[in-house]
């Protein structure tokens, strides 16, 4: 069960004393308090956890500081989306509004290299009107021997270039719990020019103590990878690791599942997954063409394969793509080969917003259905 308090509660009322008083001694059941920061009001809502099954929800609803109370299964308490839960989605962070309902881009190098080329991607960003990149400093690699990214030493350039440019959010991976303070002290340092929003790659969306580290702070919001070889659920349930410890400012985001039968691309894209996921949960949606189809392969309607699965995402209401391009792909150190091209932003955005708006459209045709059928 789960108690939502009337907004801006405050936790030393009478109002929050009586029904904290309430709630805790309740047998069986144990209370769980968790606040979430609106743009223009706080809310607490309260878990009841344990021997929930008895309790009266009106009995709930009458308690002094509930608005109403909400009946929740027990998969995805926090993000979930459950029964008669109309709960808002998403977040906006360092004044870029993430939700089940918009969209943003977040197109950058795989892998930081050198200034140079970090320097093009976000002048290119600027020129096309983009406030969000991404950009990977520590980069999680199969062969101990390959380029492991610059790691701290390039934080510094690369958040004063972003400040430059006008970007507000980088999307960075992080492999350990100890680079959230090295971006946090580095941002702090330089004056906060830009926003990070922290990674869990693929190969770490089940490593826990990452996650509860990443979920214990609220400063970054967090991007959950899916787990290339393990169920939705699963991966959903990482996300409700991040939740559970306290940030609730997650996306989730597919890049396609490992499988030979994926072939020819490198992964088997999952895109069809995008509305299961906003059906399931309240977190946006990310899509990863890069990682899931893995080359610059053509089909003869003259579309690049990661065109083509952007489209197939965002068509399908995703509401944020991450996606890999570099000034110059034969030089760079990591995931050149399906990197797109410089020349080839202009035209992918506006595929993208192409995409989104056909969605919106898309939503509108099934609308008059649903009211018809409702009757
Ligand atoms: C990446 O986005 O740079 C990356 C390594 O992705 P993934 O974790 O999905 O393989
Ligand atoms: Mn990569």
């Amino acid at each position: 069960m789960l108690a939502i308090l009337h907004p801006n509660t405050e936790l030393d009322s009478e109002a929050y004393r009586q029904t904290m008083h309430y709630l805790e001694n309740l047998p069986g059941v144990s209370v769980r308090v968790h606040e979430v920061q609106g743009a223009s009001q706080r809310l607490t809502e309260i878990y009841l956890l344990g021997d929930t099954k008895t309790l009266n929800k009106e009995e709930i609803e009458a308690l002094p500081a509930v608005e109403r109370a909400i009946r929740i299964s027990d998969d995805y308490r926090i993000l979930g989306r459950h029964k008669d839960d109309h709960r808002q989605s998403g977040f906006t962070y360092n004044g870029v509004e993430f939700s089940q309902n918009n969209l943003n881009i977040f197109a950058g190098l795989c892998a930081v290299d050198v200034p140079e080329h970090v320097e093009q991607m976000m002048q290119a960003l600027e020129d096309n009107g983009e406030v969000c990149t991404r950009m990977g400093a520590y980069k999680p690699r199969t062969n101990p021997y390959s380029f492991q990214g610059h790691g701290k030493g390039c934080l510094p350039w690369v958040f004063e270039k972003a400040g430059k440019h006008g970007i507000k959010v980088i999307a960075m991976e992080i492999t350990h719990e100890s680079h959230i303070e090295e971006i946090d002290n580095c941002l702090e340092k330089l004056g906060r020019p830009t926003g990070v929003m922290l990674q869990i790659g693929t190969r770490n969306t089940q490593n826990f103590e990452l996650l509860k580290a990443i979920g214990r702070q609220k400063t970054y919001p967090a991007l959950l990878k899916r787990g290339f070889g393990i169920t939705l659920n699963e991966s959903l349930n990482a996300a409700e690791y991040l939740a559970s410890e306290g940030n609730a400012n997650v996306i989730f985001c597919l890049r396609g599942m490992k499988t030979e039968a994926g072939q020819p691309h490198r992964n088997m894209v999952d895109f069809a997954h995008v509305p299961a996921v906003k059906r399931l949960t309240r977190m946006p949606v990310c899509v990863d063409p890069s990682h899931s189809v893995g080359s610059r392969d053509r089909s003869p309607d003259g579309i690049l394969d990661v065109m083509h699965a952007t489209a197939q995402g965002v068509i399908a209401g995703a509401n944020m793509v991450l996606v890999d391009f570099h000034p110059k792909p034969e030089k760079a150190l990591v995931d050149g080969p399906q990197a797109l091209l410089m020349k080839e932003l202009p035209a992918y955005l506006e595929d993208i917003r192409l995409c989104h708006d056909t969605w919106k459209k898309r939503q509108a045709i099934y609308q008059t259905l649903k009211d018809s059928t409702a009757e």
